[in-house]
């Protein structure tokens, strides 16, 4: 199949354009009068064309409704983790079937919004059954949906009030948690929140070789409440991704620019939160691998499908660049998640492009929040988005 457009194909900035496609990937690419014999022809027209979306970092099995703390925090109570544990007590007596359909419908509204891959945490379960009956929701949406769906265990999320200390849950996680997820299969990675008040260095130490020991990859939340030095840590613990990043400074900056952990910002909740942002412009200067992602949780930000925006707010709020906002939503997406094929422009890339409502990649900005997909294809196969 040959996808050709006389618009713009972003971030390469090719204009016009043709793609061949071949069992799922980018076969060739170049310019329409160079382009291969092709049996299926589907002419774009204008239409500005990107990869598709990656979403690295969600939270999307929750129940419950946290906006009226959201609304009181914004007169002035600060985050604390009893929200998360809020909405815990809430996602534990919620029924399979009503959490499959809360999931369902958020990975729908990603897709709707030009998502192709998204990262999905568990966490609002806190005990091993729990989080098992999660993960297992996760797996049961994803054999429904055509977008990519990469799950991560995050029963570090928050200590639950049956347990009696952090250092006696970080124990039960590491030792008993992550060994069982791993053994079903129910997730890629493990995440911590490793900071001030959740999850000290030492309990996030101990449950990241558990990770290494089982064969899942690690990413954290880090340096989002304070400077604790989980970036570092994650730096060295080997981390796919260090996610926040609102409080750091020159020296983790340094740290994870000579490294290959990749610097995930999430300015949506730090927007939402009123904290400040996260320092993009040193990061992208001193040369570290940005991605850029929705945090869509129960908490501090719940809008799914809003990649868009967040691109947007990258170019704004962060001082990206558009091509570097749109690079770090997508192929930026793809090296947090360890998965390189995605998100990128080239032979061998996954076949995963949005062709958008816009004619130029500036209107991510221009129109904050409101340019939309017109259609999707993954893997090569075009999602009809009336099913979506
Ligand atoms: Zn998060």
């Amino acid at each position: 199949m040959l996808l050709t457009g006389t618009g713009r194909l972003a971030p390469a900035g090719l204009c016009p354009w043709a793609i061949q496609i071949r069992e799922g990937q980018i076969a060739w690419i170049g310019s329409p009068e160079d382009a291969p014999v092709a049996g299926e022809r589907v002419e774009l027209g204008s239409a500005l064309v990107t990869p598709g979306l990656v979403d690295s970092h969600t939270h999307p099995v929750f129940a419950g409704d946290r906006s009226d703390e959201a609304a009181a925090r914004l007169e002035g109570f600060p985050y604390t983790e009893g929200g998360i544990l809020r909405t815990v007590d809430a996602t534990r007596a919620a029924d399979d079937g009503t959490l499959e359909a809360l999931v369902e419908a958020r990975l729908r509204a990603a897709l709707a919004g030009g998502t192709t891959t998204v990262e999905c945490k568990s966490g609002y379960g806190l005990s091993l059954e729990e989080e098992r009956r999660h993960l297992r929701v996760l797996g049961r949406v994803a054999e429904r949906l055509p977008l990519h769906i990469v799950r991560t265990f995050l029963g570090a999320h928050a200590v639950p009030r049956e347990v009696a200390s952090m250092d006696e849950y970080a124990a039960h996680v590491a030792d008993e948690m992550v060994p069982a997820v791993a053994a079903e299969g129910l997730a890629e990675f493990v995440d911590v929140f490793a900071d001030a008040g959740f999850f000290d260095l030492a309990a996030t130490e101990r449950i990241a070789r558990a990770a290494g020991d089982a064969g899942l990859g690690l990413r954290l939340h880090a340096e989002q409440l304070e400077r604790t030095g989980a970036a570092e840590l994650g730096v060295r613990l080997g981390a796919a991704s260090v996610d926040h990043l609102e409080q750091l400074d020159d020296a983790g900056v340094a740290g994870l620019a000579g490294s290959r952990t990749v610097a995930t910002l999430l300015p949506a909740p730090a927007l939402v939160l009123r904290d400040r942002p996260p320092p993009a412009r040193a990061l992208l200067d001193a040369g570290a691998t940005v991605a850029l992602a929705s945090d869509a949780n129960a908490g501090t930000f719940a809008g799914f499908g809003t990649m868009p925006l967040v691109i947007g707010l990258g170019a704004t709020l962060l001082r990206m660049t558009v091509t570097e906002a749109l690079t770090a939503a997508t192929a930026g997406g793809g090296a947090a998640l360890g998965l390189p094929a995605l998100g990128r422009l080239e032979p061998g890339a996954a076949a995963d492009l949005v062709a958008w409502d816009a004619e130029h990649e500036g209107a991510f900005a221009l129109r904050l929040g409101s340019v939309r997909p017109h259609r999707i294809w993954i893997g090569g196969r075009e999602i009809a988005l009336e099913s979506v």
